[in-house]
């Protein structure tokens, strides 16, 4: 049975705060809470059950930091959240790439372009011409474009590894592969979807993506392609690499990527850009994005135990926020109603 968190936050005034703080999941979610617990003093230890961190769901991410334009579909919570978390990856991941973000259309769906821009906030419009000097692989290829400056991207590959590394080298915390969560004062769940059985209004959103290279193609920046079926979207890697994603299926249970959803998302990758025809496919890959039926993320107590989780399709994009919202809750008893149920 949950306890409230009114109650637990009572506790804090009588007791002592412990610092001794188990992790369980080395996803984005546990890792970024084991990073905030052990930069505010804890004493942090992490299980995962796979061989490697960071290879559920968030193996599989895009990499897109993109506040604005998630609140085309998502709460205004997801972009404040975002905005936070976007100055967190800045000022801790030197290689996030701070390029922007850029949507387009084909003509003929001009009027979802126009739907796109008014449901968002911080883009300008581009013209044909503005639009190629910004992004020249593109050039007289698209009549219009949206542009959101503010955003940037990140390899999530690259970015967990880098806080493992921070977490084992500043603070001397190292991930123990397999076996019990260690003993300690309170436990974080950042299980993601395997923590379904223990939050039973969890499910699972099956996204797939694919990694070409296509030195072909020069894009500098994310490209979102609004698209009648899935909005695709493609984000550079560097070294001609791109990863081409991703479809929403709900309540999956996994499986690899299908044929359909393949074909889909290759020829959106081809409409934005003939010379994709040419790419290697060199990975194809599926996760299972937990999510909560408002797709908003949540702290939920329960007994010493805080779940962290329902990062649906944002994990990367909320992961520092909520770490700090984590440790403001166990470590200060602030609550945050929004993200708290
Ligand atoms: C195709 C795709 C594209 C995406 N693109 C983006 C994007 O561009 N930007 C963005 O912000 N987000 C994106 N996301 C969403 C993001 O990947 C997820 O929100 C995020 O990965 C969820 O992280 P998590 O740590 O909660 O779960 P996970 O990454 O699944 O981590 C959970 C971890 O817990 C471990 N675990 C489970 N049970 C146990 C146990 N009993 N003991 C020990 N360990 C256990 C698992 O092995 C796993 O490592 C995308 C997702 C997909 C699928």
């Amino acid at each position: 049975m949950a306890e409230p968190a009114s109650r637990l936050c009572a506790r804090f005034s009588e007791e002592p705060v412990s610092q001794r703080i188990s992790i369980i999941g080395a996803g984005i979610a546990g890792i970024a809470c084991a990073y905030e617990f052990a930069r505010r003093g804890c004493a942090v230890t992490i299980v995962e059950k796979r061989a490697a961190a960071g290879r559920g769901c968030s193996w599989h991410a895009g990499g897109m930091l993109a506040p604005w334009c998630e609140c085309e579909s998502a709460e205004p919570i997801i972009g404040e959240l975002g905005r936070e978390s976007l100055a967190f990856w800045r000022d801790h991941f030197a290689d996030t790439v701070s390029n922007g973000t850029l949507v387009v259309a084909p003509r003929r769906d001009l009027p979802d372009l126009q739907r796109f821009a008014r449901r968002t906030q911080a883009h300008i419009w581009l013209d044909k011409d503005a639009l190629g000097r910004l992004e020249p692989a593109l050039s007289g290829r698209f009549g219009q474009g949206l542009f959101f400056d503010g955003e940037a991207h990140l390899d999530p590959r690259a970015a967990l590894s880098a806080l493992v590394s921070r977490l084992n080298v500043d603070f001397g915390v190292s991930i123990h592969f397999g076996g019990e969560p260690a003993p300690a004062d309170w436990t974080l769940d950042c299980r993601g979807l395997d923590a379904r059985m223990d939050l039973q209004d969890l499910r699972g959103v099956k996204g797939e993506m694919l990694m070409v290279r296509s030195p072909e193609v020069e894009f500098s920046r994310p490209i979102r392609l609004l698209h009648p079926r899935i909005p695709v979207y493609i984000v550079p890697r560097g070294g001609g690499v791109y990863m081409i994603g991703a479809t929403m299926i709900e309540n999956a249970d996994g499986g690899g990527v299908t044929v359909r959803s393949a074909l889909e998302l290759l020829n959106a990758a081809y409409t934005l850009h003939p010379g994709f025809a040419e790419a290697e496919i060199i990975e194809t890959g599926s996760g299972l994005r937990p999510a909560f039926p408002d797709n908003l993320p949540r702290l939920r107590p329960r007994g010493r135990t805080l779940h962290v989780n329902g990062f649906y399709r944002h994990g990367f994009l909320l992961a520092p926020a909520m770490a700090r919202r984590a440790a403001d809750f166990l470590l200060e008893g602030k609550e945050y109603p929004e993200v708290m149920d």
